[in-house]
């Protein structure tokens, strides 16, 4: 069924383009231009080869970049996609207020935007937004502390510091806002303690979420703040963040010798972070299949380029500034060492021998 519909929505492609509906290349299925930030995280290479896989069992040609964190780079290969005619572009964007002037040059070519796992800001150029539900990310990271500290039951307190993902990143105060959601009420209790005392984006949030920065702040926190105390559990946005910042844990000490290592969550799946969680370090991660969020991006660039609609579950959540972006949102999955084998494994994620 599934090849049929594909088989389908090829020919009703094809049949556009020849009739010169769509315009630019008469002699294919036509172009998709998918701008990712960068190779440094795994996720992103999967969400780049995924798309471009799919694409081509359709029949299109791809045009993959990566911008290796660079915004401006990011931006000129967007140009180039622009100036070689691509059909439609994909764009998980590396700033995402950095793309109103290029996104005007698109709209002025009439080539239409998909918003790929990053809401693009301040323009009306960007069709639609295909993510997961970021707000819940961040509930379900909290939700890992929460269940580990046992923190409806335990007196505490417990001591507990923050990490933010990119400031210029919009999922990163979803993911942030989320978690607060869960521990602002053991904060107010004075159940859980910041012993640091930084809250909010403003002072907690990891530029490019590069994990080599977020280990720097948390060798300075524990020097500064973990003299006496012993913190018991760190909210980490994303993998590489966390691995950051067990390694700065057990540079002094944690996971050994009777200290145990704090809880620290995690997102992507990210295999080092799932051989951490296999190995007792890393306590969890969000699960979010790439899988998946390609498949939708493919379905949502087959649709504007049929002149169809695109299939959305959110019309209310994603306001970029301009206009609210009508959006798919996908569900995500806890994963704690309890679940690796049925969350990763058994979908088909990873095999088990590369968790070993
Ligand atoms: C993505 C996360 C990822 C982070 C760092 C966010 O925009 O939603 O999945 O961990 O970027 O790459």
């Amino acid at each position: 069924m599934k090849k049929l519909v594909a088989a389908l929505s090829v020919l009703v492609l094809l049949g556009v383009a020849f009739t010169g509906c769509s315009g630019k290349k008469a002699s294919k299925v036509g172009t998709i231009g998918i701008a990712m930030p960068t190779k440094s995280s795994a996720r992103w290479i999967a969400d780049g080869s995924n798309m471009k896989a799919e694409f081509e069992k359709l029949g299109f040609q791809v045009d993959l970049q990566y911008a290796e964190d660079v915004v401006e780079n990011q931006i000129s290969q967007i140009e180039n996609m622009i100036t070689k005619g691509v059909n439609v572009l994909v764009i998980a964007s590396i700033d995402g207020e950095s793309m109103t002037k290029v996104l005007e040059k698109a709209h002025d070519a009439k080539i239409p935007v998909i918003s790929y796992d990053r809401l693009i800001k301040n323009t009306p150029y960007v069709d639609y937004y295909v993510t997961f539900d970021n707000f819940k990310v961040g509930v379900q990271q909290a939700t890992t502390i929460e269940t580990a500290l046992d923190l409806k039951n335990a007196a505490g307190p417990f001591y507990i510091e923050l990490f933010g993902g990119s400031p210029d990143d919009n999922n990163a105060y979803f993911f942030y806002n989320g978690a607060m959601s869960v521990l602002q009420p053991y904060l107010d209790s004075g159940k859980l303690i910041v012993g640091s005392g930084q809250m909010g984006m403003d002072k907690v949030s990891t530029l490019r979420w590069d994990g080599a920065t977020a280990q720097a702040r948390m060798d300075n926190l524990l020097s500064a703040f973990y003299t006496k105390n012993k913190i018991a559990a760190v909210l980490s946005p994303y993998d590489g963040i966390s691995l950051g910042i067990i390694s700065s844990l057990k540079g002094v000490g944690y996971g050994q010798g009777g200290t145990p290592m704090p809880f620290v969550s995690g997102q992507d799946a990210e295999l080092p972070s799932i051989k951490s969680i296999l190995a007792g370090e890393q306590y969890s991660t969000i699960f979010k299949d790439t899988r998946s969020l390609a498949k939708k991006a493919v379905e949502m660039a087959t649709a504007l380029l049929a002149g169809k609609e695109a299939d959305v579950n959110d019309t209310k959540t994603y306001d970029n500034g301009v206009k609210v972006v009508p959006s798919y949102l996908l569900e995500s999955t806890i994963v704690t060492k309890d679940n690796v084998t049925s969350a990763l494994v058994d979908t088909g994620y990873y095999t088990a021998d590369q968790l070993k």
